[in-house]
């Protein structure tokens, strides 16, 4: 839906803000494209695209979740993309935050059905890790872990990863909001050497699994 052209550098035809979405000729803010397709849709559903999110992580820290909704006919997905700022020093070893979505026919479910049912995966997911890191200073810090920094990663018995490719085709796994490459990934799971490692490919905005939930 997103065109090649620039991004940001053009504004909304509506409002006048910084446009995302390029439609033809034409550019739209987010909020100003999901109106119009709503309209379009024939959906009822108001639009309110500036919500937040607090999530709390396995160790009871508050994690901060920007919302956003894109409309595709009558179907939206919602987004919570977790806030890292600018000088969050965990940056610079990589750690790119998580980000939940949810996919809901808008004909048949509200935006508050729909951001509730967010809000749950949200906390199922953050709740939930996939990894626990060690420092490295206390002598576990061995061959089965991926290293970083100060910290050794190790997997543990079930988790999340976010498999992504990037512009230039290069591979790197998204877990617990850390962004590892292949073979830190396969260096984290490493600690189960000779067990088996059964996977599931899931949509990132299906269900979570039954263990998770
Ligand atoms: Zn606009």
């Amino acid at each position: 839906m997103e065109s090649q052209g620039p991004r940001y550098t053009s504004s909304c035809a509506v409002c006048g803000k910084p446009a995302r979405i390029f439609l033809g000729s034409t550019s739209y803010c987010l909020s100003c494209y999901n109106h119009l397709s709503d309209y379009l849709a024939g959906v009822q559903t108001p639009t309110n695209d500036n919500y937040q999110i607090l999530a709390l992580d396995p160790k009871g820290h508050t994690v901060e979740f920007s919302v956003e909704r894109y409309a595709f006919g009558t179907r939206s997905i919602w987004t919570a993309v977790e806030q890292v700022a600018q000088d969050d020093p965990r940056k610079q070893e990589g750690y790119v935050g998580r980000s939940v979505s949810i996919a809901v026919d808008a004909q048949r479910t509200s935006q508050d059905e729909a951001f509730d049912a967010l809000m749950v995966k949200v906390q199922c997911l953050v709740g939930h890790a996939s990894v626990r890191a060690v420092p490295i200073s206390l002598g576990e810090a061995g061959s089965t872990s991926a290293r970083f920094g100060g910290r050794a990663l190790y997997a543990n018995e079930t988790g999340v990863a976010r498999i992504e490719v990037d512009e230039r085709g290069e591979k790197s796994v998204v877990v617990d909001g850390q962004r590892l490459s292949p073979q830190q990934f396969v260096d984290m799971l490493s600690c189960f050497e000779g067990f088996d490692l059964y996977w599931q490919m899931r949509d990132a905005a299906d269900e979570p699994p039954a263990w998770l939930q």
